[in-house]
């Protein structure tokens, strides 16, 4: 699915430079549902940024899929984030007056599907989430749960083959949280690869594997989580 290769990435602060990912290396096989975890301003968004062609890198190399990702025009990385990635982050990023339909239906519109086809296809997504009753409702009439599922159904209604999720859980209380992984974990039992950025243990504990960030270093193998032991062999 996507392999990194001495990825390093800076960040200049005035006439500073901040080394914020330091050689990172690895890889994601088709199919996985791996954990990113490591401490506040470990580099785990600014990883999950050059992994969604949100940002570039400095030296190494990213490939997704047959692609090396670098130096990509601003129209040919949105047509591959298009076309592979979804994403999922820690605040929704609903549109606040748009309802649940038209939220998830909002790709949709900017790939020029008609409103009437959007809108059902949108419905489709609703439901796989649980929200077939909740199309009419705005985000603000919606639980932080609620609000998280129509975030998961707009990243699946591209057909990603990738989802990215940025502390997917780290707004939500821990019932909830468990909800939101069953739905990730059935998505990924679909066949999309799924990588979920955490600093919570039992978040992590849901996916397959988890790697761990220090200071923008990968640290220590790759563990299994500990739900899945069997899987250390496997990758
Ligand atoms: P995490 O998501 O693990 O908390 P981040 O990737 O957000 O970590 O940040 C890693 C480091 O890079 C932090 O020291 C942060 O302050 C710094 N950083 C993040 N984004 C920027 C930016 N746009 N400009 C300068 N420094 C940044
Ligand atoms: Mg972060």
């Amino acid at each position: 699915m996507l392999r990194l290769t001495k990825v390093n990435k800076y960040y200049q602060v005035g006439t500073h430079s901040l080394h914020v990912l330091r050689d990172v290396d690895f890889e994601v096989a088709d199919g996985e549902f791996v954990a990113i975890m490591g401490a506040s301003g470990s580099g785990k968004s600014t990883l999950l940024n050059i992994l969604g062609i949100l940002d570039d890198y400095d030296s190494g190399e990213y490939r997704l899929g047959d692609t090396v990702i670098k130096n990509l025009s601003e129209s040919k990385g949105a047509a591959y984030r298009n076309k592979f990635i979804g994403f999922v982050f820690q605040s929704f990023n609903l549109l606040p007056f748009k309802t649940a339909l038209e939220n998830v239906a909002l790709p949709l519109y900017y790939q020029g599907v008609t409103r009437r086809k959007r809108n059902q296809i949108a419905g489709q997504y609703l439901e796989r989430v649980g929200l077939r009753d909740w199309a009419d409702h705005t985000p603000s009439e919606m639980s932080g749960g609620q609000k998280q599922r129509v975030a998961i159904a707009r990243a699946l209604i591209g057909k990603p083959r990738l989802i990215l999720a940025d502390e997917p859980t780290g707004a939500l209380d821990s019932e909830t949280s468990k909800q939101i992984m069953d739905l990730l974990s059935e998505i990924n039992r679909s066949g999309i690869t799924v990588l979920v950025v955490t600093h919570d243990p039992e978040v992590a504990a849901r996916t397959q594997r988890t790697i761990r960030l220090r200071d923008g270093k990968v640290v220590g193998a790759h563990e299994a989580s500990a739900s899945n032991p069997g899987m250390a062999a496997a990758t």
